[in-house]
């Protein structure tokens, strides 16, 4: 008997010491020298921002494809639909007392103009608060309201910039606004696209000015001077309504019928080239299954490493993957979304769930080296993990450090010089260390009912997250995530 358990002992062991050295081996790997970073110049230089719906956005799809068959990774593409919104041209002019032209770009979801543009009274409206409304009274009505902004300086200040932006866009409306001229969050003329709150059913004319450009005109308006705006907005028209995940998969040598999703969105915006959001991601998972394959390392369960697309435009890719995929949700162990930059990943966020947390915690200690890691249990609709969390499947947001994310998001700026390749690479490992972690551990966390995902809406930060990014009406409504 004794013998017996010994032999087991043995052979339990050798187990698990041949899964240690897998991990090992794919970190080793991750961390030498990989086409990582060739990859995220070639997607950003060469193919250049892709927002969804343009030619860009075709290329990144095929190239991304390619990047996983060159590596012998099984590849699907995936249809989707979507709601496209790019724009053609944007400009802006100030007249009245005093005249110039200030830097301006269209707001994603912005309505267009007439050709002309649409011209009107340039009214301070200070930060948008409901005093500034209030001082206003009716002059807001068929108005532009000028909103100055705080300067972004960090992740932490995105948040409160979108929070602070949805409730202005409300107020606008309700106070009969013809539209926002937003003072830009970031200094030296940075222009960037900040996402209208309620994306395709947005109805006022949404434009961001120069933040020295607005804030002569904030100082203008102070000092009695008239001033009107007009802006002029040109959309592409015609734009398909649907466009398509590149999903490479990985197939599990006994469990193939589970399935641990890692991904980042391919799609971007289209001022900069899409490196920090998130070309350096699509980099990182493509290199996770490329080593994974050169090693020969099989993982029990299927991998599947998802190239989403439709982020930027409201999440449309991951939520096409979950409708379709709807019957094997159940299989569905983890789905982890990587969209914060190079910033050094720090831990992840558990989206609600405590229980994922010491398994994180286990998964991590092949790569303790490059911690120290924090899981935050911390439910947030920020990007493609939403709607496998709303589901109830086990979801991960990797948790970064800002580092260069928050001036650049969405900006003129976000080209290849702003990564920072090193920490890419040991995000890298980083990231092959969770997901092969998931891929092979024994027992799978369980889907959440229903009734368990709504506890965490209504007993977390979620609902008013959800509320400010317009997905809270679709949840309640039964028609995005798994209802009681
Ligand atoms: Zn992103």
């Amino acid at each position: 008997m004794r013998r017996i358990a010994l032999a087991l002992a043995v052979l339990a062991w050798g187990a698990l010491a041949a899964a240690d050295e897998a991990v090992d081996r794919l970190v080793a790997a991750l961390l030498g020298d990989t086409p990582l970073v060739s990859d995220l110049r070639a997607l950003t230089d060469e193919v250049g921002g892709r927002p969804t719906g343009s030619e860009a956005n075709r290329r990144a799809v095929e190239w991304g494809g390619a990047r996983f068959r060159e590596a012998g990774v099984a590849v699907t593409k995936e249809s989707f639909p979507t709601e496209p919104w790019i724009e053609k041209s944007a400009s802006a002019r100030i007249a009245g007392d005093v005249s110039f032209i200030p830097r301006a770009v269209a707001n994603p979801f912005t309505v267009a103009t007439p050709p002309a543009g649409t011209s009107a009274a340039l009214v301070d409206a200070g930060f948008g608060e409901p005093a500034d409304f209030e001082r206003l009274g009716e002059k807001t009505k068929g108005a532009f309201l000028l909103v100055e902004t705080h300067e972004l300086l960090d992740i932490e200040g995105l948040f409160r910039e979108y929070m602070a932006a949805a409730a202005i866009e409300q107020r606008a409306r309700v106070a009969r606004a013809l539209g926002i001229a937003w003072m830009s969050s970031r200094p030296h003329d940075l222009l960037y696209r900040h996402n209208a709150a309620l994306g395709p059913k947005n109805d006022l004319v949404l434009v961001t000015l120069g933040r020295e450009d607005a804030g002569r005109a904030v100082r203008l308006l102070r000092g009695g001077k008239r001033l009107e705006l007009t802006a002029r907005i040109e959309l592409e028209s015609g734009l398909p309504r649907s466009a398509e995940n590149v999903i490479g998969e990985i197939r599990g040598s006994d469990r193939p019928d589970e399935v641990v999703i890692v991904g980042a969105h391919l799609d971007s915006w289209d001022l900069g080239t899409g490196t920090l959001d998130n070309g350096c991601n699509v980099a990182l998972v493509i290199d996770v299954a490329r080593q994974m394959k050169r090693l020969g390392l099989a993982p029990r369960r299927t991998i599947r490493f998802a190239l989403w697309n439709g982020e930027e435009q409201g999440l449309y890719g991951s939520l096409g993957y979950v409708k379709k995929h709807a019957a094997e949700l159940d299989k569905h162990v983890m789905a982890a979304s990587f969209d914060t930059g190079t910033g050094r990943i720090q831990g992840f966020l558990t989206g609600g769930r405590a229980d994922l947390m010491p398994v994180v915690d286990e998964f991590l200690r092949p790569v303790a080296g490059l911690g120290p890691f924090t899981q935050v249990n911390f439910a947030t609709p920020g990007t493609d993990h939403y709607d496998f969390m709303m589901e109830g499947v086990p979801s991960l947001m990797a948790d970064q450090e800002s580092a260069t994310y928050g001036p650049n998001y969405h900006a003129r700026s976000d080209t290849f010089d702003k990564a920072d390749a090193r920490q890419l690479k040991l995000n890298a490992a980083i990231a092959g260390a969770v997901t092969w972690g998931f891929a092979n551990r024994d027992k799978a966390l369980p889907r959440l009912s229903g009734t368990e995902v709504e506890a965490i809406v209504e007993k977390t930060d979620l609902k008013g997250l959800m509320q400010a990014f317009d997905l809270y009406d679709d949840y309640t409504a039964g028609r995005r995530g798994r209802r009681p």
